[in-house]
């Protein structure tokens, strides 16, 4: 405790003048030297002289009866509102526990029903998607090969040897027809009259 919270302990007593000569010495030399503590009584004894000058009311004799029993009254409302509020603390946690339960139990349901879709919706997708390419994987060679081959074996040689040799140029050896050779197969067009022929697969 600072010395002006000391003398402030004083002050009400110096302001009725109910301090000895010496500790009233003490007070006033501190607010010689102290402005806080001499405006703080400055104030005091301003307070004190319009509570002095407020007019006398006479209260009624039941006055104090009256204010007592509202004073019970007030401690009393007081007292059961304060045990409302606890009582009411464990049901509100209740049902917030109640509302956690249902935001939590909901979430799993709505994590489960998304799993349920991915795993329901997964196997038809994949099955899907692996069959062609199973297929394709199994069925495509075959095919290709069969569209590739089919040609350059049965129509490109044919074609090939045919380019070479001009109505003109064949050897009169083979004017006859060589049985012992296999006949080229017939070609259509172009191809009958001697022109080149431009064989492509594709
Ligand atoms: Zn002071």
């Amino acid at each position: 405790m600072n010395t002006c919270e000391r003398f402030s302990e004083l002050f009400s007593d110096y302001i009725e003048n109910f301090l000895p000569a010496s500790s009233k010495q003490q007070v006033e030399s501190h607010l010689s030297a102290c402005a806080d503590c001499h405006d703080t009584v400055a104030r005091l004894d301003d307070l004190r002289s319009h509570l002095k000058s407020l007019k006398h009311i006479q209260a009624s004799d039941d006055f104090e009866a009256i204010l007592r029993a509202r004073i019970k009254l007030d401690q009393r409302a007081r007292r059961s509102s304060v045990s409302a509020k606890r009582r009411t603390r464990p049901m509100r946690m209740a049902s917030y526990s109640v509302i956690a339960a249902v935001i939590v139990m909901s979430f799993g349901y709505l994590l489960w029903r998304t799993e349920t879709d991915i795993q329901a919706a997964t196997p038809a997708s994949t099955s899907q998607m692996q069959t062609p390419v199973a297929a394709s994987l199994t069925l495509n060679p075959a095919s290709f090969s069969a569209k590739i081959l089919y040609p350059l074996d049965r129509i490109a040689p044919t074609q090939l040897s045919h380019q070479t040799r001009k109505p003109q140029d064949v050897p009169s050896t083979s004017a006859m027809p060589d049985t012992s050779q296999p006949a080229p197969l017939p070609l259509r067009g172009a191809a009958q009259q001697g022109q080149f022929i431009t064989v492509s697969s594709f």
